[in-house]
């Protein structure tokens, strides 16, 4: 049996799971975090759930080949669908966008299957404060994001538990408005949402060149929008360079031991 070997993006993933975890893997394709996960002896049984048939076959080849079918049950199911309340006390979901997480931790909350669970452990493409909004909303609070650069793509991943566990400071902490670089930045639940509180506090080179690469995005239509003479355009380029300048000053005033 070959160990499989995780892309930096799903080992810093699995990196989230806490030891022990009965993890479910949503969304879990070729079911390689679950496989690694188990033969690491990071957990000692997983669920691998997809809702295409595709992927569905890749993971249940993928658990034969490393023959962990008697520690890694893989099942075919739209979202959280697929677990029974109280199953699982870890959830993964990495490689989709944020809007798609979100939609199927609330379709899942809704149908109790978030109940028990301990660990929230996410990997949004991109929308990761849509997640981040979804979590504030609905009783979940950040412990940890990361951020980080693979193949040429910026993936952030972030770690939530239930409020009710007593998180320190829950929420009311972590979105309270922050001040950066001795008091010339305010950063207001807004901005924490989109940027991240934890990045923020302790940010890296790839997240700066993210919210760099964002700036040139805005600045790439702001440009576009200089050739309107509307008056909805307008408004649109004040709103623009606005958002621009905010985020130029955050970085201006970034924390810089990591950069
Ligand atoms: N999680 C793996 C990773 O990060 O490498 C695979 C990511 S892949 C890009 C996204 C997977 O999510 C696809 O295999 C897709 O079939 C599955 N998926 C999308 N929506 C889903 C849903 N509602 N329920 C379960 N699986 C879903």
């Amino acid at each position: 049996m070959n160990n499989v070997k995780l892309s930096d993006r799903l080992q810093l993933l699995l990196e989230q799971v806490p030891e022990g975890s009965r993890l479910a893997d949503i969304g879990s394709d070729h079911a390689l975090l679950p496989v690694a996960a188990v033969e690491s002896g990071r957990v000692p049984s997983a669920i691998a759930g997809e809702v295409n048939s595709g992927p569905f076959e890749a993971a249940r080849r993928g658990v034969a080949e490393a023959g962990l079918g008697n520690k890694i049950t893989v099942r075919r199911g739209d979202g959280l669908e697929v677990l029974e309340p109280g199953e699982a006390d870890c959830i993964t979901i990495a490689g989709m966008g944020g809007s798609l997480i979100a939609a199927i931790l609330d379709r899942g909350q809704k149908l109790g299957k978030l109940s028990g669970v301990k660990t929230l452990a996410l990997q949004p493409n991109v929308g990761e404060d849509i997640l981040r909004r979804w979590l504030l909303g609905n009783g979940w609070v950040l412990i940890s994001e990361h951020i980080l650069e693979e193949d040429g793509k910026t993936y952030e991943i972030l770690t939530a538990i239930p409020e009710s566990s007593g998180a320190a400071g829950g929420n009311e902490q972590l979105y309270r408005e922050q001040v950066l670089g001795g008091g010339q930045v305010v950063c207001d639940q807004a901005l924490l949402l989109q940027m991240g509180p934890f990045l923020l506090q302790a940010p890296n080179k790839v997240f700066v060149a993210k919210w760099q690469g964002e700036i040139a995005k805005l600045e790439g239509i702001l440009t576009s929008l200089s050739r309107s003479e509307l008056e909805a355009a307008e408004e649109k380029r004040s709103k623009l360079t606005l958002q621009i300048n905010r985020i130029r000053e955050v970085l201006e005033c970034l924390p810089k031991d990591r950069l």
